[in-house]
């Protein structure tokens, strides 16, 4: 094998959004030795069961959460069973894993982690899913609305 590929993909927003494309993808890639590397924010005992039911198969994980709570980083958690840290520890974590772990291309349905990145990082806008237009495209920047109401006006 000339490269073993590391390749790391979201949870909620991407595998979820797209549970067949990514369960072939890393079906290939592990296939022909390269690693997949599911990078989330919850709990690895959440997270994995829904991996399982989607069937996604993959060779590493990782949770912010879990990583957090081994470091005794301050957490609360809502009635909804979702933690909440420190924003800016948290966007900066998945850069951080990626980068240890050398992976060569992350795929991530978050805008505001770019930021953090020093490894390849790539956008996955799926506008059908739910998560995607509800945390991503309502919370536009005013620019960014503006472009959208141009683009909406011009297909009139
Ligand atoms: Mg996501």
């Amino acid at each position: 094998m000339a490269q073993k590929i590391k390749i790391g993909l979201d949870l909620h927003g991407v595998v979820d959004a797209r549970p067949e494309l990514f369960r072939e993808l890393a079906r290939a890639l592990i296939a022909n030795g390269h690693e997949v590397h599911i990078i989330t924010g919850g709990r690895k005992e959440n997270e994995t069961a829904l991996l399982k039911s989607f069937d996604i198969p993959y060779t590493h994980f990782f949770s912010i959460t879990d990583h957090h709570e081994s470091l005794g980083t301050p957490i609360e958690w809502d009635e909804n069973g979702d933690p909440h840290l420190d924003t800016y520890l948290w966007d900066k974590t998945k850069a951080e894993y990626c980068l240890e772990h050398g992976i060569d291309l992350h795929v991530d349905d978050s805008d505001i982690y770019h930021y953090f990145f020093k490894t390849p990082y790539t956008r996955f806008y799926t506008k059908d899913s739910y998560r995607n237009k509800k945390i991503h495209l309502e919370t536009l920047s005013d620019h960014a609305k503006k472009i959208r109401s141009a683009t909406k006006a011009a297909k009139k």
